[in-house]
């Protein structure tokens, strides 16, 4: 019998190429569906693949999803609001779910999956950032499985044969000597640093490999999105921040490379299509269809592979710090860059100040140990308050 799917954000970019992917695969079925308030792309995917729930987040979008329902005459039931998440991430009858919502409000739904024992697909990295060992507990306590779906962690994890993220302790296990993240290095790779104030929203979403969502087309651009992958790598593999280094590949063709202690290298590649790793997370642990162009090395030109400027990109920096101190410091990472992401992306402050205002907010809010979901939401809402009233100072 074909595996009942949840998609947590099928109207955003990754959401949109799972259900590409799923379209093409007789051994899954959607069985719920997400949007925050995009009601006429959720109703869309709704006719196309009719998932016995919708959910949307936005009350006012809420009312319109359900008279669209019922005018499309559609057996999908509506289900409204944040808890509505975790609900259908966490249902008895779904077995698969990709996380697949932006920023921290995925954390409660990608977590309510994992408590609850679901093989997760993981594209939200913030919700690992921020509550990282909590996540991987409670993977490993509720014997759920985690796939990691961003491309680089994709990439590690397929080149780790027999580990699996929290359920054995992973890489530690290994002969493993230390992993490369590769970056594509962003729109910005060949720009003087005295041009970067001056970068507009349009600019920063405009990523010369890959077509994503706003926000983390913004995180690529700073780079930050490497500095939360860096996290996000550390709690998935069990590895200290040192073992992990990262390369800039302008071609994302190499998506990341581990390295053993007999000099071994192994590295995944791809053309760079999301298609390619949430196919594996789908069909894991078999390998099914993509969709995705095949790989034609006489035609990708050189692969070039260079050290990251972070004089330029201040966020890698930030990145690595926060993962070597550890405890609530990712927590107050990841909220100060949302905020900082969003006001940029509303042309409230300049690019180059996001990174200046990630740095204020960790220097001004106290790190302590991350122990409870409770802290950690406490210390988010304290650091996203520091991070907008130096918003509003600019
Ligand atoms: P998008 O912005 O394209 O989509 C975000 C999705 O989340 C949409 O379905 C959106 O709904 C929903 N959403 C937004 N805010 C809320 C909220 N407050 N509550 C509930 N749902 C909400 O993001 P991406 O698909 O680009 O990225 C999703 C995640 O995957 C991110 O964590 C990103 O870092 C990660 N990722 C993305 C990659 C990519 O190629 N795009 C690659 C690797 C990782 P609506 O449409 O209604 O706004």
């Amino acid at each position: 019998m074909a595996r009942a799917l949840t998609i947590l954000g099928s109207t955003g970019s990754v959401g949109v190429s799972t259900l590409q992917v799923v379209q093409a695969d007789p051994n899954t079925r959607v069985f719920a569906l997400s949007a925050n308030d995009n009601v006429d792309l959720l109703l869309q995917q709704c006719e196309q693949h009719n998932p016995r729930y919708a959910v949307v987040v936005d009350e006012a979008a809420a009312e319109s999803m359900q008279v669209a329902l019922r005018q499309a005459d559609l057996d999908t039931e509506l289900l409204v609001g944040a808890d509505a998440l975790d609900s259908v991430a966490a249902h008895v009858d779904v077995d698969l779910v990709m996380a697949a919502i932006v920023g921290g409000a995925g954390l409660a739904s990608s977590m309510a999956a994992v408590q609850a024992g679901k093989q997760l697909l993981l594209a939200n990295k913030e919700s690992l950032v921020m509550s990282g060992q909590l996540f991987m507990d409670a993977a490993r306590d509720n014997g759920a499985t985690i796939l990691p779906i961003d491309s680089e962690h994709n990439a590690v994890f397929q080149c780790l044969p027999g580990s699996l993220p929290g359920n054995d302790g992973s890489a530690a296990n290994t002969d493993l000597d230390k992993i490369t993240l590769t970056a594509s290095g962003g729109p910005f790779l060949e720009l003087p640093l005295d041009q970067f104030s001056a970068i507009t929203p349009e600019q920063a979403c405009k990523h010369p490999r890959w077509s994503m969502g706003r926000k983390i087309s913004v995180d690529s651009a700073t780079m930050m999105n490497k500095g939360l992958e860096l996290i996000e790598a550390s709690f998935l593999f069990s590895l200290p921040a040192a073992s992990i280094d990262v390369l800039i590949h302008p071609q994302s063709i190499v998506h990341s490379l581990v390295h053993y202690r007999d000099g071994s290298v192994l590295a995944q590649m791809a053309n760079p299509d999301m298609r390619v790793p949430i196919a594996y997370g789908l069909a894991y642990p078999q390998r099914m269809e993509s969709g995705a162009a095949a790989l034609d090395l006489t035609k990708t030109g050189d692969l070039q592979f260079f050290e990251p400027d972070l004089q330029r990109f201040p966020c890698l920096r930030l990145g690595r710090e926060v993962a070597e101190q550890g405890g609530t410091a990712p927590v107050i990472l990841n909220a100060a860059n949302e905020e900082a992401v969003a006001a940029f992306l509303e042309g409230k402050i300049r690019f180059s100040d996001i990174a200046l205002i990630i740095e204020q907010v960790l220097s001004k809010t106290p790190c302590e140990a991350a122990l409870s979901l409770a802290i950690i939401r406490e210390v988010d809402k304290l650091a996203r308050n520091l991070a907008k009233e130096l918003i509003l100072k600019d």
